[in-house]
């Protein structure tokens, strides 16, 4: 059974009090506990962070960058064993829990460079033998706090960030995935991090509040569900602190009736079921324009149907379980929803099998097989509610202007998509759509780690996405000097305001 503990001070650190159960999705069996932290054991992860960071903080850039270097080389050599951690308590396949580390590691790439990215400007001469810079600091302690679907990326949207511009981290994981988290832990030590700049404070609503009220946590970064995101947001803002709380996402993709239809259903099968569509980018609804309706689903269906669901450990699954048997249960719930609305169950995926023996629904474990609505109502509870599973759902419509009209008629913002080869419908899509990702022909459009991540609407509260040059500012601040050496011409007593000369 693992035990999984805090990180505090550079070493592993058992809680006093409270545990949660940690499963195997694939078996629904327990495999292990986690430490939930108490007040106290917040403020002691604080305190360490508070106590390395002036070290930290003025140690040099090209140092620090070092520190990042040696980190990324040790998290790709580990890339394996984080991996089959993600898997074995998240429930998706080996190859997608390598995936989210290759792209959580070109986060710490883009954080290596950070001597280049704190570069401030200079302007000689602003006035007669004055000078202006600018300089940006790190903030002191700052948290992020993350969602059980990526325990290693998530955190890595962050961190890299934060801990190469000077600050100490602490981090509040998933209670549902935790292990991760330890292992990054240790590697970070590994790479000669010093001991209280990453900290890990396992945990639940307790953790979470007291890091929102904490006076010496400056900025907090949170990734979830939008009812917490917004309660983060408040809760944080209210104590002072800069916050970025990314929430929750409803993605459609557009299909125009121009689009090659093979590859508009292989990215809408990928897109909808990968992690078993337990993802915040993941695609939960396709908009087809007519007439493209009816062949496009039977596309998806063949597809579909060929799909093989299994334990993340065997390398024949292309899809696992999902989460948690709430969760699964919450999921499936939506079905019967849908089919209530006036849906189509055109595939039911309670009857899938799990690796060719029994249907997901007699499986022990948190199944259910990659499902399909179609003729699903525009303005349905299953057409605007996240599902957050494999659940994909079909609304016909009848024109480009009635899909845009039910994207920006939402309450997410996160991504979406069109799909086309008519570059003005694109370029019109981009300008129109009230979204803060959009893919162009591609289904999942995260954005590189050179730029930043982030929603629109209730999938985001803050104005600042994560990582790319906005996730520098957000953990950085500003400072403009203006400066002159002090010059017999600068003489003169004069109480007007300062102005150019
Ligand atoms: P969640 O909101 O339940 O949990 C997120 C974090 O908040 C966890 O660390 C959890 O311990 C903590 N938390 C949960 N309840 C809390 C409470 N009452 N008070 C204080 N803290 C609390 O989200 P989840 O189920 O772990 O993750 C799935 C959600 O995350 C989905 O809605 C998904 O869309 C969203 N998500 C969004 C993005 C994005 O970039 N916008 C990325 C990944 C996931």
């Amino acid at each position: 059974m693992k035990n999984v503990t805090h990180w505090i001070a550079g070493n592993p650190v058992e809680g006093s009090g409270r545990t949660s159960e940690i499963f195997n999705p694939a078996t629904g069996e327990v495999s292990g506990q986690v430490h939930l932290a108490s007040v106290a054991e917040v403020d002691t992860a604080v305190a360490a962070a508070v106590a390395a960071y002036p070290a930290w903080r003025d140690s040099s850039l090209v140092k620090r960058s070092q520190v990042l270097f040696r980190f990324r080389e040790l998290m790709y050599a580990n890339r394996d064993e984080l991996a089959r951690l993600i898997s074995e308590e998240h429930g998706k396949v080996h190859s997608d829990a390598l995936g989210e580390v290759a792209r959580g590691l070109e986060v710490v790439e883009f954080a290596c460079g950070i001597p280049h990215l704190l570069k401030g400007g200079f302007s000689e001469g602003v006035s007669t033998r004055v000078d202006s810079y600018s300089i940006r600091q790190p903030l002191g302690v700052v948290a992020g706090i993350t969602p059980f679907n990526f325990p290693a990326m998530v955190p890595m949207w962050m961190y890299p960030i934060a801990i190469a511009a000077g600050n100490a981290f602490i981090l509040k994981p998933s209670e549902k995935d935790p292990s991760a988290s330890l292992l990054m832990a240790s590697l970070w030590k590994q790479a000669g991090l010093p001991d209280g700049i990453f900290s890990v404070v396992q945990g639940d609503k307790v953790a979470v509040d007291r890091l929102l009220e904490h006076p010496d946590v400056r900025a907090v970064s949170f990734v979830g569900s939008t009812p917490i995101a917004r309660y983060v947001y408040e809760t944080g803002t209210a104590h002072g602190k800069r916050v970025q709380a990314l929430g929750g996402a409803k993605n459609h993709m557009l299909v125009l009736p121009d689009a090659d239809l093979d590859l508009v259903a292989d990215a809408a099968v990928s897109a909808g079921f990968g992690s078993a569509g337990e993802r915040c980018m993941a695609i939960s609804v396709v908009l087809a324009v007519d007439p493209v309706g009816d062949e496009l689903v039977d596309k998806i269906v063949s597809r579909v149907s060929a799909l093989t669901i299994g334990p993340g450990d065997d390398p024949a699954s292309q899809m696992g379980p999902l989460v948690t048997r709430v969760h699964r249960d919450k999921v499936v719930s939506y079905l019967d929803v849908g089919v209530a609305e006036g849906a189509k169950l055109v595939v039911d995926g309670r009857r899938t099998p799990v690796l060719g023996g029994t249907a997901a629904e007699d499986t022990p474990g948190f199944w259910l097989g990659p499902t399909v609505l179609d003729h699903v109502p525009a303005g349905s509870r299953v057409q605007q509610e996240e599902i957050f599973g494999p659940v994909l759902t079909i609304v016909r419509v009848s024109s480009y202007e009635e899909g845009v009209e039910l994207i920006n008629g939402g309450e997410f913002g996160n991504g979406t998509a069109v799909f086309t080869n008519d570059g003005g419908a694109a370029r019109r899509f981009q300008n129109e759509v009230e979204v803060g990702m959009i893919g162009i022909n591609v289904p999942i459009p995260v954005p590189m780690a050179f730029y930043s991540f982030g929603g629109w609407k209730s999938s985001l509260f803050g104005d600042t996405h994560v990582h790319g040059t906005e996730g520098v500012h957000f953990y950085t601040r500003g400072k403009v000097v203006t400066s002159r050496w002090l010059d017999p011409s600068h003489g003169g007593v004069n109480l007007g305001f300062p102005t150019n000369k």
